[in-house]
């Protein structure tokens, strides 16, 4: 059951990123990242229009594009560059899923079996969306860290791959503490 729940909702991500947030929910430069620590598993959420990855936001339309789209997704998936948490924690990367209702699942991920059905479901999304012109990322980064308890704070270096990039609100949920705090070049570590 829960299994089943989790695939219906996982292509819907690209849609519900818009009416599901809560606050200003597709400013080009601010992104959103979620961080939580549950056990050993540290899990990043970051989500944001494509404008902030990408010189477009629309479904890619020519082989520039599709390359540019393919280029990001290499970016992201190299996470280790992106997110370094506290070398004492001794964390890796363990997995990375991008999703984005305008972009298809094929570029964001070339090694996923397209028998999936999800980069049809992405492209047809893409045509949809393309008369809006705008368009937004979901990514998710999982790390497991042998010493979580050494875990005390995450540099994010998503400002010098992403130029356009300038400002990510972020959210912090370690056990036992909460917070939220406002990243932007010049004040890129997450601490807690
Ligand atoms: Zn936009």
């Amino acid at each position: 059951m829960k299994k089943y729940a989790l695939v219906l909702f996982f292509p819907a991500l690209g849609l519900l990123a818009l009416p599901a947030r809560g606050h200003d929910p597709h400013e080009h430069g601010v992104a959103r990242l979620n961080a939580a620590l549950e056990g050993r598993r540290l899990s990043l959420e970051l989500d944001g229009p494509l404008a902030n990855l990408l010189s477009f936001e629309h479904a890619p339309r020519t082989e520039a594009q599709r390359n540019e789209v393919r280029g990001m997704a290499a970016k992201l998936r190299n996470a280790e560059t992106l997110f370094v948490p506290s070398r004492a924690a001794s964390c890796r990367l363990e997995s990375v899923a991008l999703a984005s209702g305008n972009l298809p699942g094929s570029l964001l991920d070339p090694a996923a079996p397209d028998a999936s059905g999800q980069p049809g479901h992405a492209e047809a999304h893409g045509e949809k969306e393309d008369a809006a012109e705008h368009g937004e990322l979901d990514a998710a980064f999982v790390f497991l860290c042998d010493k979580p308890e050494a875990l005390t704070q995450i540099e994010v270096r998503l400002f010098g791959a992403f130029p356009a990039l300038r400002e990510i609100e972020a959210q912090i949920a370690v056990p036992g503490k909460q917070g939220a705090a406002e990243l932007t070049p010049a004040s890129r570590m997450l601490k807690w």
